[in-house]
């Protein structure tokens, strides 16, 4: 049977980031399993030709994403990140494009701001929050469609405490910024050279909790490990950790998912007639919102990924979507490519359920990672994902006799751990 100190089961951006926090000087002995034949989960490009590409999930990272960017300074990546170029994103309302400011009461806005200030984030929704910051017209009108957007999904309920947390930026890195062969490329160089392991294309099956670590079963072979992380989605690791872990897996189960049908097309720069933009933000409409591509201009070809609401459209309903919203025909559509993307739907009553977890998970052999602990963000699951490779050192260092090694402060190749 195959042996490792820690086996990582998802090869999405927290299970990568988690791979790279955990190494210690190539200490540990380290297994990355992802069930898909490409790594990076959301942070999924879709290269459309030789020199093109468009984003089917993840397309923004900023700087303020610090322990992802410390983790790819030590890869030598820096240099590579991309900047985007300076784009707005519009209001599409009734097919008539808006800017947000233009669809701000600013009477409303001027009324509520003072009583809006008292109000902290804990504890609070976005509706509530944002709802006595700028008014409940502004909210409704402004807010929720540009949340539903961020989010893709309706974010009326989503903790006001885990969307914008402020954070300290990497100034040597461009404020926002992609990677020259879109995001996924990005989670890609995180392995280049890595002195982990990493298998695609082997989904985790079935796991089993022993006296001195886990075994689990992937790929039609059992494997054993000291240590096991969870780094998928919280319904996947709710299923696997049912025999094991059952109090954890009935909170982790309490999450709902939400589901994105995207769809990216490419087409002919000259043939599209909206301006260049960041993105559209759907008013009522069958989609939360357009992405473009043109924050990385192409000279012939524009990119749009479509993020629509799930279960209203059938594929040519949704194609004929596309087009009235471009002003082109289908016998422009050069390419185009669907998926199902899935995100957690948090509730407020997920900020204590995580801490639950946590105290489920305290001094156990089992570190969980994921969009689910304290955002959703890249950077937010290279936050956790750092704060759990924190853990995993202190309990390797606890069980210490075959590690002694291991340092005493939270460095992972000479960079210091940034608090997350
Ligand atoms: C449409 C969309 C747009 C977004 N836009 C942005 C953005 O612009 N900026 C931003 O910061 N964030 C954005 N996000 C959020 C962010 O991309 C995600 O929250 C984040 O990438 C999640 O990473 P993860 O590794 O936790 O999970 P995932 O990316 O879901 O990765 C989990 C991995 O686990 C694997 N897996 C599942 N089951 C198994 C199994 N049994 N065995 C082995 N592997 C398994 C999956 O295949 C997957 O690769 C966006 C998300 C979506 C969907």
């Amino acid at each position: 049977m195959d042996q490792y100190d820690l086996i990582i089961v998802g090869g999405g951006i927290s299970g990568l980031t988690l791979a790279c926090r955990a190494v210690y000087g190539n200490r540990l002995s380290i297994l990355v399993l992802e069930k898909e034949e490409r790594l990076g989960g959301s942070l999924h490009t879709w290269r459309v030709g030789s020199d093109f590409w468009v984003e089917l999930g993840a397309h923004t990272a900023y700087n303020s994403y610090k322990n992802l960017l410390q983790v790819l300074q030590e890869r030598q990546g820096l240099d590579r990140l991309t900047r985007r170029a300076k784009l707005g994103y519009r209001f599409l309302n009734e097919d008539r494009l808006q800017s947000p400011i233009a669809r701000l009461g600013w009477f409303e806005l001027m009324t509520s701001l003072p009583f809006g200030l008292m109000r902290g984030q804990e504890g609070a929704c976005l509706a509530e929050y944002y709802g006595a910051l700028f008014g409940r017209r502004n909210y409704a009108r402004l807010l929720a469609p540009a949340f539903a957007a961020v989010l893709s999904q309706p974010a009326d309920g989503f903790p006001a405490q885990w969307l914008f947390r402020r954070k300290p930026r990497m100034k040597e890195a461009p404020r926002k910024y992609t990677w020259p062969t879109g995001l996924q490329g990005l989670a890609e160089a995180l392995v280049e050279e890595a002195p982990f392991e990493v298998r695609t294309g082997v989904g985790v099956t079935a796991v089993r909790r022993k006296a001195d670590g886990y075994e689990i079963d992937a790929g039609g072979r059992s494997m054993h490990c000291r240590y096991l992380a969870m780094a998928t989605p919280p319904d996947v690791a709710a299923h696997l950790l049912l025999d094991g872990h059952p109090r954890l897996a009935t909170r982790l189960s309490a999450i709902p998912m939400a589901e994105i049908e995207s769809m990216a097309v490419a087409v002919a720069a000259e043939k599209v007639k909206l301006p260049q933009l960041a993105g559209l933000i759907g008013v009522n409409d069958v989609f939360y919102s357009v992405v473009s591509r043109d924050y990385l201009a192409h000279p012939r070809l524009r990119g749009f990924t479509f993020h629509f609401r799930p279960h209203r459209l059938d594929r040519d309903a949704k194609l004929t979507r596309i087009c009235q919203v471009l002003g082109i025909t289908a016998d422009d559509l050069m390419a185009q490519r669907e998926v199902c993307n899935r995100l957690p739907a948090l509730e407020v009553s997920h900020v204590s359920l995580m801490e639950e977890v946590n105290d489920l998970i305290k001094g156990r052999r089992l570190f969980l990672t994921g969009n689910y602990f304290q955002g959703m963000s890249i950077g937010d699951c290279a936050d956790r994902s750092t704060r759990e490779a924190y853990r995993l050192l202190k309990t390797v260092k606890k069980h210490a006799g075959s590690h002694p090694a291991v340092p005493d402060t939270p460095t992972t190749g000479g960079v210091t751990v940034v608090d997350a």
